[in-house]
């Protein structure tokens, strides 16, 4: 008969945690939801290091969403930097200002009503819940996929993601109990992170000796694959270094100045500029020069 999966253990994890888990700003008792939520956005597709500057810097300039509310688009995008995928610098202004008007500045608690709030997804409204209000919800990332996917289901790779299914799977594995739960998912998160990395898992110096993919001599993964992410070359390099152009410019600035921002290849650095026009990260003028939304000179 087939054995049981069997989850990490809970005592085990959480007292790792406890001693090896970094010490990250957001993660201090009594950080405010909404510098929690600033965090959250940032970390999706960010390393820590360099988010860490960068959530200082907003929550110290924006310590409430109304206060990200008052400034404009362009302001948050150049604070953004280079953070990388800048749509979510946008989305969190427009976030502020929907938490402003219509949930008294402050970050709701129920998943429901965070799923609805602007640039909120599936990971993140469960991680609000958990993190900032230590519920019993799960949070499924990539790290905590990688674990659960070698310690219960004995494989190397999580496979392609189903919100379905992971977010059931990582439920099976909760501990009873609200503030446990939601240490636990920290924790697994944090093993993923810093010890059961994708390239180079640190086996001998993992807590959990009962890990299947372990048990059963690390099998290599033949299943599906995750879309791999390249950055060299492509459209989104190209929309990041026309971005930068507008961002160090003190205000609109000329075509030609973007077009020598990008000389490898004209084709894709249209669509790149058409791209970020589209999705409102910069606007053009009637006299055709180009500006980071909302500075936009008269006339
Ligand atoms: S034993 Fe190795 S593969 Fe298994 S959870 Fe720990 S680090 Fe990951």
């Amino acid at each position: 008969m087939a054995r049981a999966p069997q989850h990490p253990d809970s005592e085990v994890l959480i007292s790792w945690f406890a001693d090896q888990g970094r010490d990250l700003p957001w993660r201090l008792r009594g950080t405010p939801a909404w510098h929690i939520l600033i965090s959250e956005v940032m970390l999706q597709q960010t390393p820590v290091a360099r988010v860490l500057p960068i959530w200082l810097d907003w929550t110290r300039r924006w310590p409430t969403p109304s206060a990200m509310a008052a400034a404009s688009p362009a302001e948050v995008l150049r604070a953004w930097g280079k953070l990388g995928y800048p749509r979510r610098a946008l989305r969190l202004h427009e976030c502020a200002r929907v938490l402003a008007e219509q949930h008294g500045d402050e970050v709701p608690a129920d998943v429901d009503t965070l799923l609805g709030l602007p640039g909120v997804g599936a990971y993140t409204a469960r991680a609000i819940a958990c993190f900032a209000y230590g519920q019993r919800v799960p949070v499924v990332d990539i790290n905590v996929r990688r674990v659960i996917a070698r310690t219960v289901h004995g494989q190397g790779d999580p496979g392609p993601a189903s919100t379905t299914r992971d977010l059931a799977d990582v439920a099976a594995a909760l501990p009873v109990g609200q503030r446990r739960a939601a240490q636990y998912s920290a924790a697994l998160m944090e093993l993923g992170a810093l010890v059961c990395t994708a390239r180079k898992p640190g086996c001998d110096r993992c807590p959990l000796p009962e890990c299947a993919w372990r048990a059963a001599g690390f099998p290599t993964y033949d299943g599906p694959k995750r879309p791999t992410q390249r950055f060299e070359g492509t459209d989104r390099q190209a929309r990041g270094r026309l971005l930068d152009v507008l961002r160090d410019a003190p205000g609109p600035v000329d075509r030609t100045l973007l077009d020598l921002a990008w000389t490898v290849d004209p084709g894709q650095r249209d669509r790149a500029l058409d791209s970020l026009l589209v999705d409102g990260l910069i606007e053009q003028t009637d006299t055709g020069l180009f500006a980071l939304p909302g500075e936009l000179s008269p006339g």
